[in-house]
Parts: C-alpha cells; sequence; structure tokens
C-alpha cells in the first residue's frame, strides 16, 4: 500500500533540495541573463517562503510574485456586493474561510456579521445546499470565489441545487480565469519576468495546454509544478535548463497530478452552467478582458447579480491609499517594500487582501519572515 506519509517526505527531503540547490547554481551559470520567475499561485509563494527556497538559490534567479491567490485579486466592489447581500431581509451570506475577512469599502463580511448580517463560513460548498433545505423561507446566496480549480465545485452546487429542486439557493459568481490575468502581467512594460510556474490545481482540472499560448505569445518557458519543496526547486532546475539550451516550451513536472488535457468531464460541467464575461476588475491588475465567468442565461434565476440588481452597484473602489497589492499581484513589489507591512498590517488586522490569506503573498512574508530575513 501508498504510504502516503512517505512519498511526502521524499518531496520535504532536505538533501535532495540541497542536492538540487547545488545543481541549479552549477547550471545557471551558463544563464545568459537573469531568470525571473514568476510563480503564478500562491500555493507556491507559501512553499517558497516556507521552506526558505530563495535563500538556496543563487543570485541571477530571482522569484517574483504572482496574482494566483483569489482573495487578493478580490476587488473591493464584489466585497461590497457580499456585504450589501448580507444585509438584505432574509438572506443569508455563505462563503469560503478567509474571504470573510477581506476589507471592502464597508468593512469585511466579519464586521458586517457584527453589524447583523447573516454570514456563514463554509469548509465545503455542498454545505450549502443543506443551509438552504434547513431555511426555505430564506434566499441563502453563495459568494463563489476562486480560480479554475474550484468553479467545479461551484457546478457541481448547482447542479444539485437544480436536481433537487432547492430553489431558495442564489449563486454571486467570481470565479476568475489564470491564462488573462497571466498575460495581462506579461503586457506590463514594467514586468520583467521571463519565466513562469505554473499553478498546478488549475492545472490538473484544465490541462498544462492552457499555457500554451503564453509560450507561443511571449516565448518564455511554463513548468507546472507540485506544492512540496523538491517540486519547486525541480521545476527550477527544469526552467534554468530550458533558458540555458534557448528553449521554451509547457514542461509538467507536477505529473502525477496534470495531464496535457486536463479532467474534461469537470470541464464539461463548468462550460454547462458557465460562460465567460466580457471583462472583469482585478484588484492590482484592473479591467481584464475574458478574465473571469458568469452564470449563462438560462440560469438566470439562480444568479444573484440579476436578482438583486437593483441593491448592487459596480462602483470602482480603490485599494487603501498605503496597500502595495496591486504591485505586488503585478509582481513589481515586495511586501517588504510597503511602509505598513507587520506594522499597520498584519493577519490580525489586515489593511490590504494579500495579508488575509495564507496564500496571499503578505501573509506568507509576515508569517515566515524568520526565515527570509529579507526585510
Ligand atoms: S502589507 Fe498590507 S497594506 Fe501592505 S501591500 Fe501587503 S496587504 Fe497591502
Amino acid at each position: 500500500m501508498l504510504d502516503i506519509k512517505q512519498l511526502y517526505d521524499g518531496f520535504r527531503n532536505p538533501e535532495t533540495v540541497r542536492h538540487l540547490a547545488r545543481t541549479i547554481k552549477d547550471e545557471a551559470e551558463d544563464l545568459a541573463a537573469p531568470l525571473n520567475i514568476m510563480e503564478v499561485c500562491g500555493g507556491h509563494t507559501h512553499t517558497i517562503m516556507k521552506f526558505g527556497l530563495k535563500a538556496l538559490l543563487p543570485d541571477n534567479i530571482q522569484f517574483i510574485h504572482g496574482p494566483g491567490c483569489p482573495v487578493c485579486v478580490m476587488p473591493k466592489e464584489r466585497i461590497d456586493h457580499a456585504v450589501t447581500l448580507a444585509m438584505q431581509p432574509d438572506v443569508i451570506l455563505v462563503t469560503l474561510g478567509d474571504m470573510i475577512r477581506v476589507p471592502g469599502s464597508q468593512g469585511s463580511l466579519a464586521q458586517c456579521r457584527a453589524r447583523g448580517g447573516d454570514v456563514r463560513p463554509l469548509y465545503d460548498p455542498l454545505d450549502a445546499l443543506r443551509i438552504a433545505q434547513d431555511n426555505p423561507t430564506k434566499t441563502v446566496v453563495f459568494f463563489a470565489i476562486g480560480f479554475e480549480t474550484s468553479t467545479p465545485m461551484t457546478a457541481v452546487l448547482l447542479q444539485q441545487a437544480e436536481s433537487r429542486g432547492v430553489t431558495n439557493l442564489l449563486f454571486h459568481i467570481n470565479h476568475v480565469l489564470v491564462p488573462p490575468a497571466v498575460n495581462a502581467v506579461m503586457d506590463d512594460p514594467q514586468v520583467q519576468v521571463n519565466a513562469f510556474i505554473g499553478p498546478s490545481h488549475v492545472s490538473v482540472i484544465q490541462g498544462a495546454k492552457i499555457y500554451q499560448p503564453l509560450v507561443d505569445n511571449f516565448a518564455t518557458p511554463v513548468v507546472v509544478a507540485g506544492f512540496e519543496p523538491v517540486d519547486v526547486m525541480e521545476s527550477v532546475l527544469r526552467l534554468v535548463r530550458q533558458k540555458v539550451a534557448g528553449e521554451a516550451r509547457v514542461d509538467i513536472q507536477y505529473s502525477r497530478a496534470v495531464s496535457p488535457d486536463g479532467n474534461v468531464p469537470a470541464q464539461q460541467l463548468v462550460n454547462t452552467y458557465f460562460e465567460t464575461r466580457d471583462a472583469f476588475r482585478w484588484r492590482g491588475l484592473g479591467p481584464i478582458a475574458h478574465s473571469a465567468l458568469r452564470l449563462k442565461p438560462e440560469y438566470a434565476h439562480r444568479d444573484a447579480e440579476r436578482q438583486f440588481g437593483a441593491v448592487l452597484t459596480d462602483r470602482e473602489i480603490d485599494d487603501h491609499k498605503a496597500c502595495q497589492c496591486g504591485d505586488i499581484l503585478r509582481g513589481l513589489a515586495k511586501p517588504a517594500d510597503c511602509r505598513v507591512f507587520g506594522r499597520g498590517c498584519t493577519p490580525q488586522r489586515p489593511l490590504g487582501s494579500c495579508m488575509v490569506s495564507s496564500e496571499g503573498a503578505c501573509n506568507a512574508y509576515y508569517r515566515y519572515q524568520g526565515v527570509l530575513n529579507e526585510r
């Protein structure tokens, strides 16, 4: 039988990590230019910080943190939507974990709850179905967030609500897409990224093929990496080797979970219920065309944005003046560049979204700053 602990001990083996670090250092001497690797996903940021991987790399290799934290990229006006919905009579607003603590212009959902809003955290999206069934006189709104990874779960919830005739469950859809966001980052002339560690959970669903246009458009290698330190270091080595060889292609390091084509039934389920929005405003990145999903018109009866359209506004709301989340999400700044990092902004009292979630760069820097010792 597969010994999971032994397996993961292997992916965290310090000697393997050190060996990879030595190999990277040797081979990176042949790089013609510095290698600036964007790890798109906040899960990879977390691994890099937690295990101090940056300190193992030579000076000509840098990590640049990307926009792959769904909580971090949610703009304030969407959080305001959630707060407004939660304050409506006979509405229960349900959403996943960290979203409750992200500040909008009217405060966070946690503060809204203190003012009397019925806000309930979910650990499993399907719990929303039970809450709706248990409260037939109320309208339950699922504030759905996440990248391509979590959209299938929302689709399953909707499918279940339809098939069981649970009519009092609505959806406020905030599912966003990785490729358009990464393209937007690369279109910014200030951004110095020339290699990517590709998000792997997204790739489990969508397949690594979704990065081929990125490689084609920008001649930038992409390695889809697992989340353990050995995965990340091996992926860095693979990027170094592509660069030294003058190549740019999509490579799958995380082959134990990711395939080129992904989970086709999950993709089909998502396509049953969702369509692409013309544009969606990302925190820090601004409006990006075709970068998010919404429910198809035939599911308008489930769409909280349509059903509560009279009380929801789409006024753009800027971040706190001191917050540099925007620059961090675009790869132009590091958390320690923010003057309120660890002072006015901490995980206990977050000022910006990047400090809330464990996938946020500011949160990871704060949590592991003893490891990093970068400030
Ligand atoms: S430390 Fe806080 S205020 Fe500064 S960029 Fe990060 S989240 Fe924003």
